[in-house]
């Protein structure tokens, strides 16, 4: 099968507070051939996070017992917590024909790329300067100032995994940002 067939794999990272999440909702309205792919996670859940759709919460032991059954395409650990995609939420989405939207940092983004069998995009989205980044951290309100400060602190790990990715844009305008994500999207499958 050409790759031009096979479902496209999109994986969008960036610092978080970049505008990552924004993005991949406008991706999900604007083409319904994209489902987002739900990953694991032993992090608490956020107040409005649901079970099953932001990401399956479990505990650090059936995380493990995942990683020994070989469950994962890929998974790391990101602020103390167990993060990982696992073969079955991708699958569910493939076998349909459909393409997957992956929101997972450079760890992951690495690992999938040793899956070469995969029809894999890799998009780095940037903020302007880290400056913008710790201002919107702060307007979301959602982090507390420890959580915030480490945050930024991955941001300057994170730029320098840039140059692992196919393409990586600078987020100054969402609406910019998202029209280059589609002319990316249009390219590998004409839609
Ligand atoms: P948050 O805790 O803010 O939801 O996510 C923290 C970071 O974990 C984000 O950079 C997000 O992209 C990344 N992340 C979420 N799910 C996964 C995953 O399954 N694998 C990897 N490698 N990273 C993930």
């Amino acid at each position: 099968m050409s790759d031009r067939y096979k479902p496209l794999l999109l994986v969008l990272s960036s610092p978080s507070g970049a505008g990552k999440t924004t993005l991949s909702k406008k991706i999900q309205q604007s083409d319904n051939t994209f489902k987002i792919s739900v990953s694991h996670t032993t992090r608490q859940p956020r107040a409005n996070e649901v079970d099953g759709v932001d990401y399956y919460f479990i505990n650090t032991e059936k995380f493990e017992k995942l990683i020994s059954s070989n469950s994962f395409y890929e998974y790391c650990k990101i602020f103390g917590n167990y993060y990982g995609t696992s073969k079955s939420s991708v699958n569910q989405i493939t076998q349909k024909g459909l393409n997957v939207l992956f929101d997972i940092d450079w760890q992951g983004s690495k690992q999938l790329g040793k899956f070469k069998e995969l029809n894999l995009v890799r998009i780095f989205i940037l903020p302007p300067s880290k400056e913008e980044l710790e201002k919107r951290l702060i307007e979301r309100n959602q982090d507390d100032q420890e959580s915030i400060k480490k945050r930024l602190l991955a941001y300057s790990e994170d730029i320098k995994h840039t140059k692992e990715y196919d393409h990586v844009i600078v987020n100054d305008n969402v609406e910019d940002c998202f029209k280059k994500i589609k002319k990316i999207i249009s390219e590998r499958i004409g839609s």
